[in-house]
């Protein structure tokens, strides 16, 4: 297996293979960059098809949280970690545990929350060897789930899409009318769609659980569209707030909405995806802008933020997305580009490589 010669690999500051035989624990944890604060980065577990798959997803994972905490304007670099194996197969206490310690080796480095595949819970286990974790529960002195300000972010941003592309809806300012395809109803695309309805938005969504649409539908008045074809739905935004890669070569020539504004991570499968949106005149606001809501909240557990000021703070998404579409356009760039450029400007003030000045 090679690293440094991969394509994700980005100049990482560190990249640690940890294993603790006892409980079977294999993880990496990556380190992107800590010129602005420690590393924050939730760890993932999941049954990767082998070691390589693994140690890309890090290494990706954690430049991307380098780039949102940056455009967050948190105090924070980027990291994340992966743990391999499935989580509803091998995760045990002693294992979270283990993890807990390798974290701790890192002295602070590193500091690591919740993502797919681990919890709260699991939180709570690596608190009992290490205090660089976050996302841990309110007894603990934490915040608990982040999901609704991932959500609320998401809201703001995608008002502040629909605005510029001029399409405010009602005489109010509102979202009213608004025609929105939400892909994915987990704790996110579900906060989303209350929000969105009690603005009077009209939706359409679906999900691999039927169940879950249908509770959708009940609850919220939408339509429920077929898994595969949530994307093509006649409407005015479409929210991917399910898995990644959801945008490539055969879901952008059928896009029939002009604004893509959800919260999943890594939407565009590869980078040139984002001038394919740009050449079909679509408004795509950059994934990882638009769902730092969570980041800040659980960054709030380390820095202190009251809620009050992370509500700022996320709201704070809405005029950042408004200036990463003006600049996009002013340069005639897609989003997700003039999104990395922001936010490398806060990061790598002093342009670690000579092609990032904008
Ligand atoms: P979740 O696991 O609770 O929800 C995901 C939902 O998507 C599930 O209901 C699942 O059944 C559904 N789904 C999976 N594949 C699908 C498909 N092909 N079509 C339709 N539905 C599908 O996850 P979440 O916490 O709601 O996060 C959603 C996305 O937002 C993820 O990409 C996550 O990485 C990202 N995100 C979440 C947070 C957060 O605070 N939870 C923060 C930042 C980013």
């Amino acid at each position: 297996m090679t690293v440094f010669s991969d394509p994700d690999f980005d100049d990482h500051e560190q990249i640690v293979f940890a294993s603790d035989a006892a409980t079977g624990l294999k993880a990496i944890i990556a380190i992107h960059d800590t010129g602005n604060g420690p590393a924050l980065g939730g760890c993932r577990m999941w049954d990767y098809a082998d070691e390589r798959e693994a140690a890309r997803d890090a290494l990706r994972l954690a430049r991307g949280m380098t780039y949102k905490s940056a455009l967050a304007g948190l105090p924070l670099g980027g990291g994340k970690s992966v743990i391999i194996g499935d989580s509803r197969k091998i995760k045990t206490p002693e294992l979270m545990r283990a993890m807990g310690r390798a974290v701790d080796r890192l002295g602070g480095r590193y500091i690591v929350a919740e993502d797919v595949g681990t919890s709260v819970e699991d939180m709570t286990e690596i608190r009992k060897e290490t205090e660089f974790v976050a996302g841990l529960p309110a007894a603990l002195g934490g915040r608990g789930d982040p999901s609704w300000h991932t959500a609320r972010g998401c809201f703001v941003g995608l008002r502040a899409a629909v605005e510029y592309s001029g399409r405010v809806q009602g005489s109010d300012g509102g979202l009213d009318g608004l025609r929105v395809a939400v892909q994915g109803l987990g704790n996110v695309g579900w906060h989303l769609c209350r929000m969105l309805h009690e603005a009077g938005a009209l939706l359409w969504v679906s999900d691999v659980r039927a169940e879950r649409a249908a509770e959708a539908v009940a609850t919220f008045g939408a339509t429920a569209a077929p898994v595969e074809a949530i994307h093509a739905v006649e409407a005015d935004v479409f929210a991917p707030c399910a898995l990644g890669a959801g945008l490539n070569d055969r879901t952008i020539p059928a896009l029939k909405a002009r604004i893509v504004a959800g919260s999943a991570n890594n939407q565009l499968a590869e980078s040139r995806h984002g001038m394919a949106l740009r050449q079909r005149g679509v408004i795509y606001a950059p994934d990882y802008v638009l769902n730092a809501g969570g980041v800040i909240n659980v960054a709030a557990e380390r820095t202190g933020y009251s809620e009050a000021e992370v509500t700022e703070k996320v709201d704070g998404i809405h005029g950042t997305i408004l200036s990463i579409l003006a600049r996009a356009d002013r340069l005639n760039i897609p989003t997700s580009e003039a999104a990395d450029r922001i936010a490398e400007e806060r990061f790598r003030p002093h342009g670690k490589r000579g092609a990032l000045a904008a």
